[in-house]
């Protein structure tokens, strides 16, 4: 009896530790379109910045951007863009793209339909009063994702965007710069979207590998555009005649 039931742990771990793997995939989800990177030959990435806006660092980002003239894709919560609509409003002004990455940034992975609907759909509201008019894109927070969820997805045909490339740590003593832009100009492809957190007090070293990062891939002969333009740049499937 305790052998079965030791088995039946064990079972139980293995198929929880399965589901949390799952849950956290950048290339899987069980239902609707997930993309962690395009399929092209135009030398294309996308910059993604995840959360915000906020009042403190927006207006340094857009100023880089508009220096380098790149357009990027901004994963926005829906509480902080209604909170910060100016700067909201800016980042749209600008010409780059708003994506919904929730209303409060929750785990999504064990949330009720009603409350998946609440996140995801009053973020688009406060999208569009920024002014954003393109399709809305959705980034999963804490790349989180399991039934319900990209169930949801599916039926209300959004796409969730991951990313190919994540250079940050998350440990901000060791965290450097040059690593993380050295890390990016590795890996890059054709098509790559690369993820970075520049909102917050704590991401100084992701703020300054962002410079490093667009000098390096424009030497590359990379163009950076948002996630929408290169989606547009997908391989198209060809049919044989
Ligand atoms: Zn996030």
């Amino acid at each position: 009896m305790t052998k079965l039931l030791l088995k039946l742990v064990l079972l139980f771990v293995a198929i929880s530790y399965g589901l949390w793997k799952l849950s956290a995939s950048t290339e899987f989800q069980l239902f609707g379109e997930l993309i962690h990177k395009v399929d092209t030959d135009q030398k294309l990435v996308a910059l993604t910045f995840d959360d915000g806006p906020t009042p403190h660092y927006t207006a340094g980002v857009l100023q880089l951007l508009e220096l380098y003239q790149v357009k990027a894709t901004f994963f926005v919560t829906g509480a902080e863009t209604q909170r910060y609509m100016t700067q909201a409003k800016q980042i749209v002004a600008a010409g780059h793209q708003l994506g919904n990455h929730s209303w409060s940034h929750p785990r999504m992975l064990f949330m009720s339909l009603d409350e998946i609907n609440r996140e995801i759909e009053s973020t688009d509201q406060q999208i569009r009063a920024a002014g954003f008019e393109g399709d809305i894109l959705f980034r999963p927070p804490y790349g989180k994702k399991l039934v319900l969820l990209p169930w949801y997805l599916a039926q209300t045909d959004r796409t969730s965007i991951m990313w190919d490339i994540a250079p940050e740590t998350f440990d901000e003593e060791t965290e450097d710069p040059q690593t993380m832009a050295a890390e990016v100009l590795e890996q890059v492809q054709p098509g790559s979207i690369v993820l970075l957190h520049l909102m917050y007090k704590n991401r100084e070293a992701s703020r300054a590998a962002l410079p490093i990062i667009i000098k390096g891939l424009k030497a590359k002969g990379y163009t950076m555009v948002k996630v929408s333009d290169l989606l547009a740049a997908q391989k198209q499937a060809t049919v044989e005649q």
